[in-house]
């Protein structure tokens, strides 16, 4: 109950957060349109100060007044200061006694406020005034700056990606305007000065600059970016001022969808997360019974005193309250999923992030994983015309470019990179992908084929295999096999360190997976340093290779660039899809993404994960270790009349404790960073 009622606070939280856009330095008329009432944390602040103070003074008075009366100095009557005590309770205990009995209207009885509803009601019934206001009183105190914790810590999580939108610069009608980033739609021109951050994805129309991506990959070398090249939202342009065409809304753009991401992470609840609000639903009626027990038994069988034992019972009931699992552990995985955020590592819910910890194998696409993806050429082979000038194979070049314009494939991109010049003149009709072999298309009235060698035997035709090595790009029309280019394929920097990095932290198994041929395959894997390679895998045979080391009860974390491979992307238990930024099906099809382009953050993104389920563990282990020494303290009475004060005061404490912990897993150190 309390649980719920803390995620609907979040939420409007969240919403005050992606709306500051209306309250910032310029005013727009129409205002944020979130429609929230933005003053209602203020009315809570207020509600929570009134509450204290009326309700703690009385409770301090009522005190004084019973300690004179008792100590023989002063003689009020009882009713003055017990009345005192009353409208105390009720004015800080009411909503804790509705939210149990609201509770109980809804079938959900064991919750924190039932339990503390119980002990104080229970304590009032034994004459155990003070100590009765006591508990709601701390319980209220506790509740709050548990929620103001979680309040600032999303905050800061949010502040951290420094992604809140700004204004924006467009040219409208020839002049300059300034509108917010929702008024600008797709088309639109928009001026970005150096210093300052683009709010929607975009393309270049003039001028070119220097821009920093750290937001969005984490990455903080800057890129330089020129006339054509997309820019993402989120970025800041460093030097020299751009003209961008939005290409996007800003709903569309980047900078939104990693926000949502964020939000909606919290719906996917961790294993963890599960457990407890299982175990609670056990935990919490057990608790009662044994309370229940501590009050009948002692005295029914063995003779003793009454009201001993039901203060006995009743600080059990209040120290083994579950709040500090209940918050903080989701509090955790936000905070890690934050931190991988600032790495420019998505993840998309507390699960993913488990996942990532458990996994004990690490599979990698190849092409546009391990390797950059960025093909350099290496030789032509035309047996159109018989030569081996690359000048003089314009046509054929031309003709391969063109099949290959439409293609995202990298192999694709880096062919058009090089010689889509050539195919400029002609005419491209029926582009048609065949995922894993090649693509075919009509150019300029007669259609070609091009890809790897199973295309080719699958068209019909008797082609000559290459003897270089390399990634070869076969073409055929559907009568004559026209000739190759061969590519070679560049390890990314960093791989090598990266897989190292993860068999240290514990990866047992590393395979690489690639559609390309054996020798390129066992080249790259060696260089990599990955233990298992398979090739020339179409890409339903990739998943089930992943299958396969599944079934051997192996932890399989799948990385790949989303291209031919979101089949073996779903199959894994975490799927990874590599330099996500701009990329959208890799963002929709996979659990988390890279925003970058470095192998390296699945290391650091692991690290991170680990870090997080250990402090969940922690805090699993810390307030239940606690919690059960006090309850075995308050039953054989070793604390005496200060029971029933020691369990509020732990209660709410292991929780503030669990929270500071929590937050632990927001930051990521230098040596979590060192791959
Ligand atoms: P990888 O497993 O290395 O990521 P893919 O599964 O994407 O590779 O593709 C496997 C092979 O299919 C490539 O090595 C290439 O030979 C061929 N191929 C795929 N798409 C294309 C394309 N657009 N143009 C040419 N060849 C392609
Ligand atoms: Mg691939």
């Amino acid at each position: 109950m309390e649980e719920k009622h803390n995620h609907e606070h979040q939420h409007e939280h969240n919403h005050n957060e992606s709306c500051e856009c209306c309250h910032g330095e310029h005013n727009h008329s129409d205002g944020c349109g979130c429609g929230h009432d933005h003053a209602h944390e203020e009315l809570n602040k207020k509600d929570f100060a009134f509450k204290v103070i009326t309700g703690g003074v009385l409770l301090v008075a009522g005190y004084i007044m019973s300690e004179l009366t008792e100590r023989g100095i002063a003689d009020i009557p009882s009713f003055v200061y017990l009345l005192c005590f009353g409208i105390s309770y009720l004015i800080v205990g009411f909503d804790i006694i509705k939210e149990a009995i609201e509770g109980i209207i809804h079938g959900n009885f064991f919750n924190e406020n039932f339990l503390m509803g119980i002990a104080s009601v229970g304590a009032f019934a034994v004459g155990e005034y003070v100590e009765g206001c006591a508990v709601v009183f701390l319980f209220t105190i506790g509740e709050f700056l548990q929620s103001l914790a979680v309040q600032r810590s999303r905050k800061s999580i949010k502040d951290m990606l420094e992604l809140k939108p700004q204004a924006v610069t467009v040219v409208c009608d020839g002049e300059e305007k300034i509108v917010s980033p929702e008024e600008v739609s797709v088309g639109d021109i928009m001026i970005v000065k150096p210093g300052e951050k683009l709010d929607l994805d975009g393309k270049i129309v003039e001028g070119n600059a220097e821009v920093d991506m750290k937001a969005l990959t984490g990455e903080s070398i800057p890129a330089s970016k020129g006339v054509g090249d997309t820019v993402l939202a989120g970025s800041v342009i460093l030097d020299g001022a751009v003209k961008v065409e939005a290409t996007k809304e800003y709903k569309d753009s980047t900078v939104s969808k990693i926000l949502e991401m964020l939000e909606n992470s919290e719906e996917k609840k961790s294993h963890a997360e599960q457990f407890i609000t299982r175990f609670a639903r056990i935990y919490t009626p057990i608790v009662c019974l044994a309370a229940l027990l501590i009050v009948i038994v002692p005295p029914l069988f063995f003779g003793q005193d009454w009201s001993e034992w039901i203060y006995r019972g009743l600080s059990v009931l209040i120290v083994s309250c579950p709040c500090a699992l209940v918050i903080s552990i989701p509090l955790s995985f936000f905070a890690g999923i934050g931190a991988c955020s600032k790495e420019g590592i998505l993840v998309k819910g507390g699960n993913f992030l488990e996942a990532l910890a458990k996994a004990d194998t690490a599979v990698f696409d190849k092409t546009g994983t391990v390797t950059s993806g960025k093909f350099e050429y290496v030789s032509c082979e035309c047996y159109h015309c018989h030569c081996t000038d690359k000048n003089q194979h314009r046509e054929l070049l031309g003709i391969i470019a063109g099949c290959e314009r439409f293609s995202t494939h990298p192999l694709a991109k880096s062919i058009n990179l090089a010689f889509g010049h050539y195919s400029d003149n002609m005419e491209i009709k029926d582009a048609k992908n065949y995922p894993g072999k090649g693509v075919s298309a009509v150019v300029d009235g007669v259609k070609y084929y091009v890809g790897n060698e199973k295309l080719m035997r699958e068209v019909g035709i008797e082609f000559a295999e290459t003897k270089l090595i390399g990634t070869a790009v076969y073409c055929c029309s559907e009568t004559e096999f026209m000739g190759n280019i061969v590519f070679a394929d560049i390890i990314r920097q960093d791989s090598k360190d990266a897989i190292a990095c993860l068999k240290k932290d514990g990866v047992s198994m590393t395979v690489m997976l690639t559609g390309d041929n054996e020798e390129i395959a066992n080249d790259i894997a060696s260089k990599a340093g990955i233990d298992v390679v398979y090739s020339k895998l179409m890409p339903d045979e990739k998943a089930h290779k992943v299958e396969e080391l599944q079934a051997q009860g192996r932890n399989v974390l799948y990385t790949g660039d989303g291209i031919n491979d979101a089949p073996v992307i779903a199959q894994a238990d975490l799927g990874i899809a590599m330099g996500g930024a701009g990329s959208d099906v890799a963002v929709e099809a996979s659990d988390m993404v890279i925003m970058g382009d470095s192998l390296s953050k699945i290391a650091i993104g692991r690290r991170i994960a680990r870090k997080t389920t250990r402090i969940v563990h922690e805090n699993i282990i810390f307030s239940l270790a606690v919690k059960i020494l006090i309850i075995i303290g308050c039953t054989i009475g070793i604390f005496d009349e200060n029971a029933m004060w020691l369990a509020v005061f732990s209660d709410v404490g292991v929780c503030l404790i669990a929270i500071a912990n929590s937050l632990r897993a927001m930051r990521v150190s230098k040596r979590d960073r060192k791959v």
